[in-house]
């Protein structure tokens, strides 16, 4: 049965009802493109099950016949991981998206897949919880697509990435098959960890339908400073500096100059301080109580480097200074396609790497335009480019970039994951021994190959 026939979209809708099978192309074209424009696909089917057991029902049917597919959360992946690029039937999880009630003995929740960030902080928030991964994309992406991609976001430094959030998960096997660990023990060494082995595999191991998460304390009292600096070298070193001595450090972000000027021109405001400088610190710290003299005595402690700082207390003017931070991935999406990079560097080459990487990529395309900003705390730098008058850069800037960042010791991803856009230079962090045992894991765990069979790993 091939993924088109009409007898396969019969057998699906007899599964999740007649609308949730989309064949149409006026349908089907939204779930084929990807956030930033640069990866279109098409498929020929749209499914959307609306439960654990109809996503195993479908799962088990396309196996059966060794039809592809392509898990898609919010779509808001950044590496062309959520479209089908080729054929595949693509599996929408947004209707997974039930919050269970907080538990508010453990400290944790469950939630299905397909619930959005934001509504799951908005759940645990009523009841003075957090969870440990934020992003800007908190509107539309799921819980599902950002263990899929182990996410990271702004308080990584805090709290860890996705992977360290999880504590059990349910997930559709290839064949099927639910596998179900929900129970939320802190302790329980009882072999495999799957859920770490989901976190980070991009939908190619297996359908994650629901999540046990870690909550976080929410912490009212925060403060957020903008801090300018004449080079990278000061805004580095005080990052260091703070994530010495600030135990309520919460997000650590770093914008430099190119992203700076157009992110003040797309919000129309003009940066606040240091208008002329080379490198900004987002600074936020919180606490359970008001952390602002912590905060002012390591400020002060970096006198000799700061240019100039803004600090903001209630929440409107934190949320001004936080716009120049997380308007930077629309203000570029709206001048052009750009081709995102997202790689860490250990903080010792960081200067290095954010003062050579213009002029490595204007070698690799004289006209492009490069802009990086980034989770200064985590060493990680989001290198985005713009080609000729906000076109694709020449496919060269790609291997030029990540081939560099390579030679540092660095990662070519740092939290976006691999997706079909980065496939090829997978060997330029791991090695062949360790490619192979990738997909010894994902043959084992799907031997028909039908999970995401065109992410991740190369042909
Ligand atoms: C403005 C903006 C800011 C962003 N900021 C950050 C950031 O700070 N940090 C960060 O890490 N990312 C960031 N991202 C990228 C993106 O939001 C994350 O990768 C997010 O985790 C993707 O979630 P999603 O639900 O949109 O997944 P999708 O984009 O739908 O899918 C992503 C991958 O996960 C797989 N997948 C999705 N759902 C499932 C599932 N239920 N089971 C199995 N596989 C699944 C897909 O097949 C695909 O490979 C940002 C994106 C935007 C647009």
């Amino acid at each position: 049965m091939i993924a088109s026939s009409p007898e396969l979209a019969k057998a699906l809708r007899n599964i999740v009802g007649h609308e949730h099978v989309l064949t149409e192309n006026d349908l089907t074209t939204g779930y084929s493109v990807d956030w930033t424009g640069r990866f279109v696909g098409s498929t020929p089917i749209v499914v959307r099950p609306g439960n654990t057991e109809q996503t195993a029902s479908v799962v088990k049917l396309l196996n059966k016949y060794a039809i592809p597919l392509v898990p898609q959360g919010g779509n808001t992946g950044l590496v062309g991981g959520s479209i089908p690029m080729s054929g595949e039937v693509l599996l929408s999880l947004k209707r997974l998206n039930t919050v269970e009630p907080v538990d508010g003995l453990a400290l944790q929740l469950t939630v299905g897949a397909g619930a959005t960030l934001a509504e799951t902080q908005e759940h645990v928030r009523n009841h003075n919880f957090e969870i440990g991964v934020d992003l800007a994309a908190r509107d539309s992406c799921t819980i599902g697509g950002m263990i899929a991609t182990n996410a990271g976001g702004i308080n990584v430094l805090r709290y860890g990435a996705m992977r360290e959030q999880l504590i059990g998960v349910e997930a559709v096997m290839s064949d099927g098959t639910v596998i179900k660990h929900l129970e939320g023990l802190e302790k329980d060494n009882t072999g495999y960890h799957l859920p770490s082995l989901l976190a980070g595999s991009e939908g190619t191991l297996a359908v994650i339908t629901k999540a046990r998460l870690r909550l976080r304390p929410r912490l009212q009292e925060k403060v957020t400073a903008l801090i300018a600096f004449e080079s990278v070298h000061d805004a580095v070193e005080v990052a260091t500096r703070l994530r010495q001595q600030l135990p309520s450090l919460h997000a650590l972000e770093a914008i430099f100059s190119s992203a700076m000027s157009l992110v003040s021109s797309h919000i129309g405001t003009q940066v606040p301080i240091g208008p002329n400088g080379n490198a900004w610190l987002l600074v936020e710290v919180a606490s359970g109580t008001d952390p602002f003299e912590e905060f002012q005595q390591a400020l002060e402690n970096c006198d000799d480097v700061i240019v100039d700082v803004a600090v903001a207390i209630d929440d409107r003017s934190r949320g001004k200074l936080w716009r120049f931070r997380e308007q930077i991935t629309e203000a570029i999406a709206v001048i052009g396609t750009p081709h995102k990079l997202d790689i860490t560097i250990g903080l010792a080459r960081l200067e290095k790497f954010i003062n050579e990487i213009p002029e490595v990529v204007k070698h690799a395309d004289p006209n492009s335009s490069t802009y990086l900003f980034g989770h200064l705390g985590d060493g990680n730098v989001h290198v985005n480019v713009l080609g000729k008058d906000g076109g694709e850069p020449s496919n060269v800037v790609e291997s030029a970039v990540l081939s560099y960042v390579a030679s540092l010791g660095g990662s070519i991803s740092a939290e976006h994951g691999i997706g079909t856009a980065k496939k090829s230079y997978l060997h330029l962090n791991r090695t062949s021994d360790e490619i192979r045992f990738f997909r010894n894991i994902k043959k084992a765990l799907d031997p028909n190959n039908i999970m995401h069979p065109n992410c991740l790993l190369s042909d």
